[in-house]
């Protein structure tokens, strides 16, 4: 057994298997796999071997995809079988809600090469007469994916893996974890058995590795402790029950092939075929949570007891559904811990504040994600970057707010929520309210309807003031839901008069120090503003793609305040502080703070937004003190609002006249109650996000994790405007050397009269697909469906006529020009 690796995969399960064999694919020698127990010992046995293609995630399609491609090649390479059956996927609808899901989950499929086909009620009928179709309002189906052992696949990758020079270890646990400043010192105990348990003996080693990687299945608990940091990775129950053979199952078989796997959504279950009888697997309520604290040492490749009580339901619809099973009998059951995070994805990428340590952690499709996984993640470990972005997978996505008792609560919500309908305005409730600013409940009171953004309530919109608790679940829709209406009036409030909005889940740090200076110059691509001065920017990763938007307020020559998005606090945390503790010795000292929870944001816009501050600012010279001339565009400058000081900053996400106005935390509500009492004399709308995401649109202004991330460069993003190429910045040579593989545009889109794009449609030019939607939404200025995407570099100049692939039609859009409202920005610039 080696002791000096270049990389020690933890856990053998699916996911650590194909990670080690990635790894050495990718070319990295000295890879060890270490397993407490035998491969597959973990949730991998037990699953159902489902490779579903449907996901609503970009990043997470493209990982199905790979693994399903890749799968297919494995016995070529090892001479193991994994038995892939190539059944396909039906995926049925009862509702016209459930077709439109489909239909906005197939523009995405599109988008990733995935193949698809509709089936209507009758060809269901036709093709498979077991199943009930009559109350159907149709299907949507997946040729290409189907089910596959789980165990034999996984051992095919490990065949592969050893193939390449992979040690693989079992019997070892890693026990303890010391980081030297250099690499990994991985306490390792032999476990052995005693009494059918599996204990540690008194044997240890230590392997010196320079990069460590866990995935450790159901045990992530016990992995947060040793590493020191939190991961909120819980197991979850999850049963599927097999069936005795049907004999009308058995008797179709004899002319027939076999079924694909069926998904009836509404129902909330999967069957798929097994040894001439059925598989039932249930997505039910009430699923508990288990190992919160950890796994107990008597807890190996086990079981829970089958609770047939809470999948009744399910059991009843797939009689409903195939009519044939009702006389079988049961012939087994699986009741397995399977991993869940409270937003349903893995954990995947750098753990938060440590060096070289990666995780995948917090699995529930983790047989089909295995294989993508693996590759995307030996591309981040080994070139530094994957070729998608992995940001909507990172384990930063939730800060150190995040506790046991919430990741219990939200992954049994995530589990219970696979098959509700996936609507992109979808906000679900458990464990809400838990992070809310001081003005939350004078929100509430006046009617907002509130979104959660990394744990803190943000109102969306502000819907009437006597609605019933349902309002905002009635309200979602995949197409126009009731909440549009109430975002409209707002958007056009902004652009008549004047709206305010509440940003406070904005996330900010202060980089000061006297190497200050000289790092956020290197870290950021724009030139750094001079004092009182503000800049829009980007930290790059090191392969020149965008890592983090910023606006950066200059307080001092050495202090600086950045201001990003409030869905990335701890990610963005993360890298600012590796990057400063990198380059201190270099620069000097550099302090980082992150004082996200000490500010709170309002931000007001609208051509009367100067006339409300008007009202309340104290100043010797009330009259100037925001005219252009002492508060110009792009500036900072710390005034007082009533008797709150208040540090504003002149730049409106919407592109209008307006302020941001940075507050102490402690005196929202005081500032709260001071501008709506001002607003009132100008008829102040209150206004949520969803409006500000349109309007932003209109101006073409980037959104991070939509038109920004990881799989593309500022230049591709369009932003020559942000980067200054006379100075040196990290990541600058890899943007260069890129060049522009696809380009951000702006399109107007003559659409449905009744939905607008999500950003995330698929674009075509004639019939030729040529890129994607990352945002999308309604324009008031425009009055038709507007949108940000991205299409290949010799279409995207104004005039090009597209077409957008919305609920299985092509609708005409036109490439703009950037900034199609106020594009010599007179009205944000307005003097007064
Ligand atoms: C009933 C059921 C049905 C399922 N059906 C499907 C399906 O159809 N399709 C699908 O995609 N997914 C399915 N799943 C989910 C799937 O089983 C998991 O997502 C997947 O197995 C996770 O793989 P993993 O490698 O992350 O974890 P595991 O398979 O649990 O492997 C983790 C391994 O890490 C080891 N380990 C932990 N800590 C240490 C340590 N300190 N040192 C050394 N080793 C350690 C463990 O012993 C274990 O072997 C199902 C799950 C259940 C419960």
């Amino acid at each position: 057994m080696k002791t000096h690796v270049k990389a020690l995969v933890v856990g053998g399960g699916a996911v650590g298997t194909s990670i080690a064999y990635h790894l050495a694919r990718a070319g990295w020698e000295d890879v060890m796999l270490l397993e407490r127990d035998e491969l597959t010992s973990g949730s991998t046995w037990h699953a159902a071997g489902l490779l579903p293609y449907f996901n609503m995630s970009y990043a997470t399609t493209h990982i199905h995809d790979y693994s399903i491609k890749f799968y297919k090649t494995l016995e070529e390479e090892t001479g193991l079988n994994a038995g892939f059956s190539v059944v396909g996927n039906l995926r049925i609808a009862q509702t016209q809600a459930r077709m439109d899901e489909y239909m906005v989950y197939a523009t995405t499929a599109e988008t990733c090469d995935v193949p698809y086909e509709w089936l209507s009620p009758a060809q269901i009928k036709e093709r498979y007469p077991l199943v009930r179709s009559e109350d159907l309002v149709g299907a949507i189906y997946h040729p290409t994916d189907g089910y596959i052992n789980p165990a034999d696949v996984t051992m095919a990758m490990a065949k592969g893996a050893r193939q390449r020079g992979v040690e693989i270890v079992r019997k070892w646990q890693a026990d303890a974890y010391h980081w030297t400043g250099d690499h990994w010192d991985v306490t390792c105990t032999k476990m052995v058995e005693k009494g059918g348990n599996l204990v540690p003996s008194d044997e240890q080693i230590v392997i010196h590795a320079e990069h460590v990687v866990t995935a450790t299945g159901n045990h992530p608990q016990r992995t947060a402790n040793l590493l020191g940091i939190k991961i909120p990775a819980i197991p979850v129950e999850h049963q599927f029950i097999v069936t005795e053979p049907d004999p009308a199952l058995v008797e179709w078989r004899k002319e027939n092939g076999e079924h694909p796997v069926l998904r009836d959504a509404d129902a909330k279950w999967y069957v798929r075929e097994e040894r001439g009888g059925w598989i039932l697997g249930p997505y039910e309520r009430n699923a508990p949570a288990r190992f919160e604290y950890g796994v107990p040492d008597s807890f190996r490749a086990d079981l829970f007891p089958l609770d047939l009580e809470r999948i009744e339901e399910e059991y009843m619809s797939m009689i409903h559904r195939i009519p044939s099973s009702e006389t079988v009998g049961l012939k087994d059951d699986f009741n397995g811990p399977i991993c869940y995070t409270p937003d349903g994805n893995p954990l995947v990428g750098p753990a938060p504040g440590l060096r070289n340590m990666w995780l995948a952690e917090g699995f529930s499709f983790g047989i089909t994600a295995a294989g993508g996984t693996g590759y995307y993640l030996a591309q981040m470990m080994v070139e530094g970057e994957a070729e998608i972005d992995m940001a909507s997978l990172d384990p930063k996505r939730y800060g150190s707010w995040m506790t046991t008792e919430y990741a219990a609560r939200k992954n049994e919500e995530a589990y219970e929520h696979v098959y509700i309908l996936h609507h992109p305005d979808e906000e679900r409730p458990a464990c809400r309210p838990l992070r809310t600013a001081p003005a939350y409940d004078r929100q509430k009171a006046l009617g907002a309807q509130f979104g959660c953004v990394n744990g803190w309530e943000r109102p969306n919109y502000y819907g009437p003031l006597d609605a019933p608790e349902t309002f905002d679940h009635d309200a979602r829709s995949f197409r126009r839901g009731a909440w549009w209406q109430y975002a409209v009036e707002e958007a056009k409030a902004v652009r008549e008069g004047v709206g305010l909005i509440d940003a406070t889940a904005f996330t900010k740090h202060v980089v000061k120090g006297p190497g200050a200076t000289q790092f956020l110059d290197w870290f950021t691509c724009n030139t750094l503003p001079k004092v009182g001065r503000i800049n829009l920017t980007y930290a790059l990763t090191d392969h020149g793609t965008t890592r983090t938007e910023y606006t950066i307020v200059r307080l001092g020559e050495d202090e600086y305040y950045l201001v990003s998005a409030g869905a990335w606090t701890a990610y963005d945390a993360d890298y600012l502080r590796k990057a400063a503790a990198d380059k201190a010795a270099e620069f000097g000292y550099i302090e980082i703070q992150d004082v996200t929870t000490q500010w709170g944001v309002f931000a007001i816009a609208g051509p009367k937004s100067r006339d409300v501050l008007n009202e309340i600012v104290k100043d010797a010279d009330p009259a100037l003190v925001l005219s252009n001339k002492r508060f110009p565009w792009l500036s900072m400058r710390d005034i007082e609002l009533g008797m709150c000081p208040v540090r504003a900053i002149r730049v409106a996400y919407t592109g209008e006249l307006g302020w941001e106005l940075h507050h102490p935390i402690e005196m929202q509500t005081y500032l709260w109650d001071q501008l709506m009492a001002a607003g009132a004399k100008h008829d102040m709308k209150l206004v949520g996000a969803r409006a500000q995401n349109w309007l932003r649109q209109e101006k073409s202004y980037r959104a991070f994790g939509n038109e920004l991330g990881r799989d593309a460069t500022p230049l591709e993003a369009d932003l020559p405007r942000f980067i200054d190429l006379s100075k040196e910045f990290h990541g600058k040579a890899a943007m260069e050397k890129t060049g522009v593989r696809s380009k951000c545009c702006t399109v107007l889109i003559d659409g449905l009269a009744d939905a607008d794009p999500w950003g995330r449609e698929a674009l075509y030019y004639g019939e030729t697909r040529v890129g994607r939607l990352t945002s999308g939404g309604y324009s008031v200025a425009f009055g038709k469906s507007i949108g940000m995407g991205y299409v290949t570099p010799d279409l995207a100049v104004p005039g090009t006529r597209l077409r957008v692939k919305m609920f299985d039609q092509f609708w005409d859009a036109e490439i703009v020009e950037d900034s199609p409202y106020d594009p010599k920005n007179e009205v944000i610039r307005k003097d007064g």
